[in-house]
C-alpha cells in the first residue's frame, strides 16, 4: 500500500514537473524569439550605422580631395605657374586644414611625382613645408598616377610612417587621392592624408557601451580597430602568430569572406559583422570588416541565457508547487479513507439498529423526526416517511388533544435542558391510537440549535401485564375476584389512616350456605359464591370495596359513610343478594339469603377490634333468624 502511494505520488509530481516544463518552455521559447529578433534587429541597425558613419567619413574625404583637384584656383597655377599663383593654391591648401583639423597633410604632386605644394598639419596651424620630396617610388603615387580624370582612390589604412620608423604611438593614416587633369591632360594628384582615428571615433559612437564594441578588419585579416592587444599588428609585426585572422582561422576567415554578413565567434565571444566597401563612381576604395563584438558573450548566449531561465523557473515553480501536490494529494488519500472508514460504521450502525428490538428514533431541537429504525415502525405503527418530519410529542403523547403524561412532557424537557430522560413505565400512542406500555430514554446531545435526541422505546406491555396479573393474584381470591384477606387487611388499615370521616364496615354470611352445596353440588356453589360477589360489586360506589375473608364470609368497606347511609346501603345489598338467583343446570335457579353485621369505625380502634364487632353484629343477624342487617 505504502510502496504503491509512493509511487502514484513520484508519478503524479513528474507529470506535474513535465507539464510545468513544457507549459514555461513554450512561454521561454517565446520570450526568446522575440528577444532573438530584438537583438538582431539591433545588430542589423547598428552594422547599417557603422557603415553610414564610414560612408560619411569617406564621403567627405573624397570630396575634399576633389574639391582641391578641380578647383579652379590649382588650374591657374597649373596653366600658369607663377609666385602668384602658387600661393593662391597653397593658401586654397591651406584654408582646407584649417577647415579639417583631422587632416595631417595635403599635398598636390606632379604627373613626375614631386611634390609640389605640402601643406603639414600636425598639432599647430597648418604649416607650408618647404623642402619638396620626389615621391614617385611611393606606392600610391604610382596609383595616383595611373588614375583617369574623375578618378581617386582610398588607400589602405596605415601606420604612419617618420624617418623609415612606424611612428608610435600608433597614427593609423588613410589617403584620399584624386586625380588633377589639365585641358584634358593628367597633371598629378592631390594627396590628403587624414588621421583614421577620426573613423574609430565615428564608429565608436554608435557603440559607446562596452558590452557591444566596433571591430574592423582590413581585407587581409588584420585588426585596424577594436581587437586590443592585436590592432595594427599586422603592420607593426607581421610575423606575430595572431597578426592576421586570416592565418590563425583560416576556415573561419574563409567562411567569414564567403558572406557578406553573418556572425562568427572567436575567443568565446561573439562577432556580428558585414563587409564594406566604400562606393563612389571611379573611386576604389579597400573592403573592411566592420563588426560589432559582443564582450565575453558567446554566439549562442541568447539561447544558453533561454535555457537558463527556463530551468531556474521550472525549480522554483517545482519546489513550490510538488509540495503542494503532494500535500493534496496524501490529504485525498486521508480523505478517501476517513469516508471509508464512515460507510463502516454507518453500515454497522445501521445493522445495529436495524437488527435491534428497542424503538430507535432521532429527533431534531424541535422534536420533530430525522431517523427512525425498523423496530419503531413495528411498534408505533407508523411508516419512516410518515413519521419524519412529524413532531414525536404530537404523534405519540396527544390523544385527543390531551397529554398522555400527567406533567410537561419529558422528551421536550429533555430536549430543553439537555438533561437525560429514563423511564421504565411510560405510555405512549401507537398509529392505531392503541396506548402501549413502554420503557422510554431519551438522551440529548449537541447545543442550541443542534441538539438532538435518541429516543428509545422499548415494548413492556407483556411485562405489565405479567406484573398486574401477579399482583391480582396476591391480591384477590380467585374464585371471585373479590379482595383476598391481606389485601382486605391492608385496605381497612389504609382507610382508617387516611380517611377524614370514619369508615363503615359491613360483614356478610351466607346462610345457609352448606345446605346449598349439599344440594346442588360444590361446583354450583362456587357459581353462587360468584354470582354474590358480581351483585354486591354492581352496587358499590368508588371507593368503597368487597374483600372475601374465606369460604363464604365477605367484608364490605364503605368510605366516608355515616351510619344512617351504611346501614341503607346494607339493607339494599341485602334485598339484592334475596333477589338474585344462580342459573343452576335447567333446574331452578338457586336463590340464596345473606345475613351482614355493620360497624362504624371508632377513632383509635384496631381493624381487628372493628371487624370483630362488626362480626358480633352479624353473629346476632344469625341468631336473630338471618337474612337481616344488625348494627355494632
Ligand atoms: P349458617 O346459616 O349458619 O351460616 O349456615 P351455613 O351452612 O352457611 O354455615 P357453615 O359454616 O356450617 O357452612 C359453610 C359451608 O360452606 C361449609 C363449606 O363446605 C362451604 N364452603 C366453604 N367454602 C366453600 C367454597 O369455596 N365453595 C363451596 N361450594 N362451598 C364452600
Ligand atoms: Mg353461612
Ligand atoms: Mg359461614
Amino acid at each position: 500500500m505504502h510502496k504503491r502511494k509512493f509511487t502514484t505520488l513520484a508519478f503524479y509530481s513528474l507529470a506535474l514537473v513535465l507539464l510545468l516544463g513544457l507549459g514555461l518552455g513554450l512561454h521561454q521559447y517565446y520570450v526568446y524569439k522575440v528577444t532573438r529578433e530584438m537583438h538582431e534587429t539591433t545588430v542589423d541597425r547598428n552594422l547599417s550605422l557603422m557603415h553610414m558613419r564610414a560612408d560619411g567619413y569617406l564621403e567627405r574625404l573624397a570630396l575634399d580631395a576633389e574639391f582641391i583637384a578641380q578647383s579652379p584656383i590649382l588650374r591657374m597655377y597649373l596653366e600658369n605657374p607663377s609666385a602668384e599663383t602658387l600661393a593662391g593654391a597653397q593658401d586654397a591648401l591651406r584654408t582646407l586644414a584649417l577647415l579639417r583639423p583631422s587632416l595631417d597633410q595635403l599635398r598636390y604632386i606632379d604627373q613626375q611625382g614631386m611634390e609640389r605644394i605640402r601643406v603639414n598639419h600636425r598639432g599647430g596651424p597648418p604649416q607650408l613645408a618647404t623642402e619638396l620630396q620626389n615621391k614617385s617610388d611611393r606606392d600610391y603615387v604610382q596609383r595616383g598616377l595611373a588614375l583617369t580624370a574623375g578618378g581617386g582612390y582610398f588607400s589602405a589604412i596605415d601606420l604612419n610612417i617618420e624617418d623609415g620608423q612606424i611612428e608610435r604611438p600608433f597614427r593609423p593614416m588613410l589617403r584620399s587621392v584624386a586625380k588633377v587633369m589639365v585641358n584634358g591632360s593628367p597633371a598629378g594628384m592631390v594627396v590628403l592624408n587624414a588621421n583614421a582615428d577620426e573613423l574609430e571615433k565615428r564608429l565608436r559612437t554608435v557603440l559607446p557601451t562596452a558590452v557591444a564594441q566596433p571591430v574592423v578588419l582590413n581585407s587581409s585579416g588584420g585588426w585596424i580597430m577594436g581587437g586590443g592587444e592585436k590592432d595594427w599588428l599586422f603592420s607593426a609585426k607581421p610575423d606575430a602568430p595572431d597578426a592576421l585572422l586570416s592565418t590563425q582561422e583560416p576556415a573561419l576567415w574563409e567562411k567569414i569572406q564567403a558572406s557578406s554578413s553573418g556572425q562568427f565567434e572567436y575567443r568565446g565571444e561573439c562577432h556580428y559583422y558585414a563587409w564594406y566597401q566604400f562606393k563612389r563612381q571611379q573611386w576604389q576604395a579597400p573592403r573592411w570588416l566592420v563588426a560589432q563584438r559582443s564582450a565575453g558573450q558567446a554566439c549562442g548566449h541568447l539561447t544558453a541565457s533561454a535555457v537558463k531561465t527556463w530551468a531556474t523557473q521550472l525549480v522554483v515553480m517545482s519546489t513550490f508547487t510538488v509540495p503542494l501536490l503532494v500535500l493534496w494529494l496524501l490529504s485525498r488519500w486521508n480523505a478517501r479513507e476517513l469516508r471509508r472508514g464512515l460507510r463502516e460504521t454507518n453500515a454497522q450502525l445501521e445493522l445495529i439498529t436495524s437488527e435491534a428490538d428497542v424503538a430507535l428514533l432521532m429527533v431534531d431541537h424541535q422534536c420533530r423526526v430525522c431517523w427512525i429504525n425498523p423496530e419503531s415502525e413495528r411498534l408505533l405503527g407508523w411508516k419512516t416517511d410518515e413519521l419524519v418530519g412529524a413532531n414525536l410529542h404530537e404523534r405519540t403523547h396527544m390523544r385527543n388533544g390531551e397529554d398522555l403524561h400527567s406533567g410537561s412532557c419529558p422528551t421536550l424537557q429533555a430536549l430543553q435542558t439537555g438533561q437525560r430522560y429514563r423511564n421504565d413505565r411510560d405510555r405512549v400512542l401507537a398509529k392505531s391510537g392503541e396506548i402501549l406500555n413502554v420503557s422510554m430514554r431519551v438522551s440529548p446531545f449537541g447545543e442550541g440549535e443542534a441538539r438532538k435526541a435518541i429516543v428509545t422505546i422499548a415494548d413492556v406491555g407483556d411485562a405489565v401485564n405479567r406484573e398486574q396479573r401477579l399482583t391480582r393474584l396476591a391480591t384477590t381470591d380467585p374464585l371471585t375476584g373479590a379482595l383476598n384477606r391481606r389485601s382486605i387487611m391492608e385496605r381497612l388499615q389504609d382507610m382508617v389512616e387516611h380517611q377524614k370521616m370514619p369508615p363503615c364496615v359491613l360483614m356478610g354470611d351466607i346462610d345457609f350456605f352448606k345446605k346449598v352445596n349439599d344440594t346442588y353440588g360444590h361446583a354450583a356453589g362456587d357459581e353462587v359464591l360468584k354470582t354474590f360477589t358480581n351483585t354486591i360489586r354492581q352496587l358499590l360506589r368508588k371507593g368503597d370495596f368487597l374483600g372475601r375473608l374465606g369460604g363464604e364470609e365477605f367484608v364490605v368497606a364503605l368510605e366516608n359513610t355515616e351510619l344512617p347511609n351504611a346501614q341503607t346501603m346494607a339493607e339494599r345489598l341485602r334485598l339484592a343478594i334475596a333477589n338474585s338467583q344462580t342459573p343452576n343446570d335447567g333446574g331452578i335457579p338457586i336463590a340464596i339469603t345473606a345475613s351482614f353485621g355493620l360497624a362504624l369505625y371508632s377513632r383509635d380502634e384496631s381493624v381487628d377490634a372493628w371487624l370483630a364487632r362488626a362480626d358480633a353484629a352479624l353473629y346476632r343477624a344469625k341468631q336473630s333468624g338471618r337474612n337481616r342487617v344488625e348494627i355494632a
